[in-house]
């Protein structure tokens, strides 16, 4: 039996690894669950999976579910929770689903805690790449990826020596306004912005996917997950979403992964690794996709990628700062405060005026972090 701590169980990638264990109850073990404010599904994977501990963001929360939480399950609540479920569990492994920069300390104490990591919260490596793979290290704990692309770049890399790579290739959908122009853009709406047209994923990262923040944010993670400089990591347009990402390396050749856009996949090779197990995911049929397409990215039409290669090349703090920039300006334009394009008006109006400090500890990190937060908000 694997034990699984799982934060963020109640989002698009919770519910999916769930649906995961459930396919192989005799194989894993749920320790413990941690959500945010849906209380009503967290009791219900409680009484499922009944894990030992279960955590939710506030007290109130807390207060309101403790009577109906199943006899032996411990309660906790807030970032204190959120890090007991992550370390203080008999869990080997922590998946690590919760949404934003606010999984950094949990993902930190498991690390401590010496548990796999099963990453799918990248905003983690964004903002504090160079301390979480320094502890990991340290501490023999592996990240294994499971956002699509990292977990293709993972798997084309099975057997093969890192000093090969000529350069990888992350794939992009394009989101769900691939198909507009910069003036199209101006009019579109919240609604128009949550409809992506292959995966279907968590608000925020939807939005992402449509400034194609979501691809700046890979391009880092890839980054730190595989030890590449940015010269050696290329993003290129997919519209199907059918070959998740791929290798050339120096003698030419490409090793490419290919499966449907189900999360499903990647979350099960992150828990059964270095095992691959049957998976409930339909089969992809190359014959049945008959053509694939790709295009050459245009950083003039997705501008937020553009200054994601740069922030990540800055290295430092600006990494954290276009993650809190954006984690903000995203929440604002769900809340109908400000358009679309204002997004990337607002991460870029950040940027400029952030002072970049190198080698940041994880306090100047959360300082930089809320500092950006509290200017994005008003601008
Ligand atoms: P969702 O928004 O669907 O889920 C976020 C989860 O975080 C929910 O369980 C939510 O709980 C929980 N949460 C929110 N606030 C708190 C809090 N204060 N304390 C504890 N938990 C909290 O996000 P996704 O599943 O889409 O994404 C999760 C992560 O995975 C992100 O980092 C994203 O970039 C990454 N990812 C997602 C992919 C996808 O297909 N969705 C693909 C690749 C990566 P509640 O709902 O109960 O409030
Ligand atoms: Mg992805």
């Amino acid at each position: 039996m694997k034990k699984i701590s799982l934060l963020g169980s109640t989002g698009s990638i919770g519910t999916q690894t769930l649906d995961v264990v459930s396919n192989y109850r005799e194989a894993f073990q749920i320790e413990g669950l941690a959500a945010g404010s849906n209380t009503d599904l967290l009791l219900k994977q409680a009484r499922e999976f009944k894990p030992k501990k279960v955590s939710v963001a506030t007290k109130e929360l807390a207060d309101r579910i403790r009577e109906d939480l199943p006899a032996g399950t411990q309660l906790y609540y807030g970032t204190e929770g959120l890090i007991e479920i992550a370390a203080g569990t008999e869990a080997e492994m922590v998946v690590t689903a919760v949404m934003g920069s606010m999984g950094l300390p949990s993902t930190l104490a498991a690390i401590e805690a010496g548990k796999t990591i099963g990453l799918a919260n990248k905003e983690t490596l964004i903002t504090a790449g160079h301390l979480v793979t320094k502890r990991a290290e340290a501490k023999g704990v592996k990240l294994l990826p499971i956002d699509s692309e990292h977990s293709a770049i993972f798997q084309c890399l099975n057997g093969e020596r890192r000093k090969d790579i000529d350069v990888i290739t992350l794939t992009a959908s394009g989101g769900s306004f691939r198909d507009l122009n910069r003036d199209q853009l101006k009019q579109v709406t919240v609604e128009d912005a949550l409809k992506h047209p292959n995966w279907s994923m968590g608000a925020k990262i939807t939005i992402d996917s449509a400034t194609m923040v979501n691809k700046g944010l890979e391009v880092m993670e890839a980054h730190w997950l595989f030890g590449l400089p940015y010269e050696q990591i290329q993003v290129l347009l997919h519209p199907e979403s059918i070959v998740h990402s791929f290798i050339q390396f120096k003698d030419t050749s490409i090793i490419a992964q290919l499966g449907n856009p189900d999360m499903r996949v990647p979350i099960q090779y992150a828990l059964t690794y270095p095992e691959r197990w049957p998976s409930s995911s339909p089969k992809l049929s190359l014959a049945e996709a008959g053509k694939l397409h790709f295009r050459e990215m245009d950083f003039d039409r997705f501008p937020c990628l553009r200054l994601a290669y740069e922030c990540g090349k800055m290295g430092g703090t600006a990494p954290a700062v276009f993650n809190a920039a954006n984690e903000t300006a995203v929440a604002r334009f769900l809340n109908r405060e400000i358009s679309f394009l204002q997004i990337e008006n607002i991460i870029e109006e950040v940027l400029n005026r952030h002072d970049n400090k190198p080698e940041p500890s994880l306090e100047v990190i959360e300082e930089s972090d809320r500092l950006a937060r509290e200017l994005a908000s008003r601008l």
